[in-house]
C-alpha cells in the first residue's frame, strides 16, 4: 500500500534573509536559519506532540532534540525555533543538500512500506508497557522475552538477527510478521519523517534528492 506524503523541503538562509526563512517555513518548508556562519537554528511549524506522525517534530527528534521555543515577536513569530547542536550540523546540511534539487517549499512524495521495510533495519525497537500489554493480550509472551527481545540499558527491546541486522519480525518479503500486534514505535513511525529518509539512505540507498557528495 502506498502512502502519498506532502513533505517539507529543507532549505538554508543566511542571517540576514530571515525574512525569506520564514515565508518558506509559513509555507510548509523547514528552514536552517544561520544566525552566525556555524550556528545554525532549526526553523519549523510548531510541532504537535499529539501528533506522532508529525514532520517538524521528527525533524527535531532525529536531531537528538525533544524542546523548542515558540518565537513571540520578530520575523519568526509564532514558528518553532531549535538551535542546531554545533556536532551535529553536518545533519542539517545534509538535508539541505539533499533537497536543493527541489523546488518550492514541500513536495509530494509516494512511499510504498512494504516495498520498503528501512526503518525495520538496524533499529532496535524500544518496547513499552503498552506494547508489552497488547503482547499479553495477544497470548505472545514470547515476544518480550530472548530471543525475540532483551534488555538493554534497563529497557526492553526487540532483537536484531545478528548477520543481518534485520529485526527478527521482518520477512522475506518486507512484511511484518506480528503487524497486528507490532509496537507503537512501529505503528507510528512516520513515512517521510527526516527519520524515515535517513533510514531509506542508509539502508536501501534510496535518495529522495541530491546524494551526498562523495
Ligand atoms: S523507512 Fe519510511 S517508507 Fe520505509 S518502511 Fe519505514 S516508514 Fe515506510
Ligand atoms: S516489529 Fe514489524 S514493523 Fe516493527 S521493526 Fe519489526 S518488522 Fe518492522
Amino acid at each position: 500500500m502506498t502512502t502519498t506524503v506532502n513533505r517539507p523541503i529543507v532549505r538554508s538562509f543566511l542571517a540576514r534573509f530571515h525574512k525569506e526563512c520564514a515565508a518558506h517555513v509559513r509555507a510548509g518548508g523547514h528552514g536552517v536559519y544561520w544566525e552566525e556562519p556555524k550556528r545554525a537554528r532549526l526553523v519549523l511549524p510548531v510541532p504537535d506532540d499529539d501528533n506522532p506522525s508529525d514532520l517538524a517534530l521528527f525533524s527535531l527528534l532525529d536531531l537528538g532534540k525533544q524542546r523548542w521555543k515558540v518565537e513571540e515577536k520578530g520575523p519568526f513569530a509564532g514558528l518553532a525555533t531549535v538551535l542546531v547542536p554545533r556536532s551535529e550540523n553536518w545533519i542539517v546540511l545534509r538535508r539541505v543538500e539533499r533537497d536543493s534539487v527541489h523546488p518550492g517549499p514541500t513536495r509530494k512524495v509516494r512511499f510504498d512500506c512494504l516495498a520498503c521495510g528501512a526503518c525495520c533495519k538496524d533499529n532496535e525497537v524500544i518496547l513499552f508497557p503498552v506494547d508489552v500489554e497488547r503482547f499479553r493480550e495477544a497470548g505472545r509472551t514470547d515476544l518480550m522475552k530472548p530471543p525475540l527481545a532483551r534488555r538493554v540499558n534497563g529497557k526492553l527491546v526487540l532483537t536484531l538477527l545478528p548477520e543481518t541486522k534485520r529485526c527478527r519480525h521482518l520477512a522475506k518479503d518486507n512484511k511484518c510478521g506480528i503487524y497486528t500486534v507490532r509496537p507503537d514505535a512501529c505503528s507510528s513511525f512516520p513515512v517521510a519523517s527526516e527519520c524515515c529518509l535517513f533510514a531509506r539512505e542508509t539502508e536501501l540507498g534510496i535518495y529522495d534528492g541530491l546524494r551526498p557528495e562523495a
